[in-house]
């Protein structure tokens, strides 16, 4: 290894700990492999009531202090737990703001993330660890490089800050008092600054105060670069294009592993695949549906939300469930529109469509394992982790192409095609249903194909190695850059 770095990965969600999506799986995995790599990696997170302090061993390790918060002082504690192989993790506790019922979407998100951002900085010191560079993971992080630039400038000024778009659509946008909440100076509420229609917007102050940015995939790369995509940011990607950069995402293939999975009925690999037969029938049984032997099990694991393509799955499930055989395994939560259009569909299909509207990591595991189909729809992706976890299963990705889905999923066109999916482009529900009719034809029709389809998706390798690399190489950029310009008087 190059040299060894010193890292702090500040993120809302980490598996085991705390997960609502994709960002928690990728907080869980990075890390472990920087840390194989020889790095000294440490992760940082609200301290959520939800977290079971006794299973994961979190002990104190700063005593109460406090930190300015506007024109207050809030009185924090860190705690530690080393649940997670060779990275310990950090947790900024205050019961009065992270111990809620849900993790985001509190009337005071604006205070719980404010205190966050600038508690990791405060609790450096009583920790005595400094970190080379910090990793900012979406809106809830987007502080973070400001202070280092700002408020903390001569003490940190030259750590360096990567900050990671794992959605763009979420951006942590408030009224201007953060500025007072964060104890910033009014001349950086400017357009080209802090300021971002009137309002406070986390997620650009991190874009334009990180050293380096990045996104999941390089089809979102570059994708957020136009007004389609850029959800109102693509003026500052585009300002900063630079340091703009798109690394795929990867999985935690000892989380999620056929040949090891606790969760499902039994074990199974490319190489012997009758237990994944019974997966599906386990499957079949836990949903309540009848144990066809014959007919497929697509399955959709996804918040229910507009961009996940809730809408044109909406429109394609009437006319499948109606004229195929085969069966929808559902599990989701999201809009309520989406859960009343399923849950009528379901009543009148019992035989073909079984729902779980919920969040059941375990049940996400047997439906990985158990399906034969994994559909995803998107509207965007920036890169989805769902089609590389069902590929670990050997389960057969349809998506849209978009983002990291047009990143990691080919079209399978024929016996030695390498295709490990089936893909379509437009938006129209017959573009979604096309597909689908490719991948059951091959199903049902064409053995020999289908056998080699899935193989190509348990051949797809999406392990971290490569772009925990590549993440090495943007935080040594984001460091020297950091460094350069601390070095200057202006800044000093
Ligand atoms: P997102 O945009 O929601 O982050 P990703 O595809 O990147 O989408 O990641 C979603 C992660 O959350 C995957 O690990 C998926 O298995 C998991 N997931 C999504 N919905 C559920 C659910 N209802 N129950 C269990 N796991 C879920």
């Amino acid at each position: 290894m190059a040299s060894k770095q010193k890292i702090l990965f500040a993120s809302a969600e980490v598996v085991p700990f705390a997960k609502t999506g994709g960002l928690a799986d990728v907080a869980g995995a990075l890390p472990k492999v920087l840390a194989q790599m020889g790095h000294d990696v440490r992760i940082v997170m609200p301290r959520y009531g939800s977290i079971d302090g006794e299973k994961f061993g979190l002990r104190e390790v700063v005593a109460p202090f406090t930190i300015p918060h506007g024109r207050e002082q809030i009185e924090i504690s860190v705690e530690q737990s080393d649940a997670i192989e060779g990275v310990p993790t950090y947790f900024i506790r205050n019961d009065y703001l992270y111990n809620r019922d849900s993790l985001y979407g509190q009337p005071d998100d604006d205070h719980r993330f404010v205190a966050y951002d600038r508690g990791m900085l405060e609790m450096l010191d009583p920790l005595g660890w400094r970190p080379d560079v910090i990793h900012c993971n979406d809106w809830h992080t987007g502080l973070v490089p400001v202070f280092l630039k700002t408020t903390y400038a001569d003490l940190y000024g030259d750590i360096g800050s990567l900050f990671t778009i794992h959605n763009l659509a979420y951006q942590g946008t408030f009224s201007p008092h953060i500025m007072e909440l964060a104890g910033l100076p009014w001349e950086l509420f400017t357009w080209d600054q802090l300021a971002f229609w009137d309002h406070f917007n986390f997620m650009k102050a991190g874009l334009m105060y990180a050293d380096k940015i990045n996104t999941v995939s390089p089809t979102y790369a570059k994708e957020t670069c136009t007004e389609e995509f850029g959800e109102g940011l693509e003026g500052v990607l585009a300002f900063r294009k630079d340091d703009y950069a798109g690394i795929l995402n990867g999985i935690d293939y000892e989380e999620w592993n056929p040949e090891r999975d606790p969760y499902i009925a039994a074990k199974f690999s490319a190489d012997n695949l009758e237990g994944k037969t019974k997966c599906k029938h386990a499957l079949q049984k836990a949903m309540s549906l009848p144990q066809w032997k014959d007919a497929p099990v697509l399955g959709v694991i996804s918040r229910l939300s507009y961009q996940k393509g809730l809408d044109i799955l909406d429109e394609v499930l009437p006319d499948l469930l109606e004229n195929h055989r085969l069966q929808v395994v559902i599990l989701g939560t999201g809009e309520e529109q989406y859960h009343d259009l399923l849950t009528r569909l379901a009543l009148r299909y019992p035989e073909k469509l079984a729902i779980a509207l919920k969040f059941d990591n375990a049940l996400a595991h047997q439906i990985y394992a158990g399906s034969d189909f994994f559909l995803m729809p998107s509207r965007y992706e920036p890169c989805g982790l769902g089609q590389l976890i069902s590929m670990a299963y050997g389960t057969v990705p349809i998506v849209r192409a978009t983002g990291g889905l047009a990143d990691s999923v080919k079209e399978f066109k024929s016996i030695r095609s390498t295709g490990n999916g089936f893909v379509f482009e437009g938006l129209e529900p017959r573009d979604f249903a096309a597909a689908i009719e490719r991948g059951l034809k091959c199903f049902t029709d064409k053995p020999e194909c289908w056998d080699r389809v899935v193989q190509n998706a348990f051949a797809s390798d999406f392990s971290w190695q490569a772009s925990a690399k590549k993440y090495a190489k943007v935080y040594k950029d984001a460091q020297a850059k950091a460094k350069t310009n601390y070095q200057q008087p202006q800044a000093a």
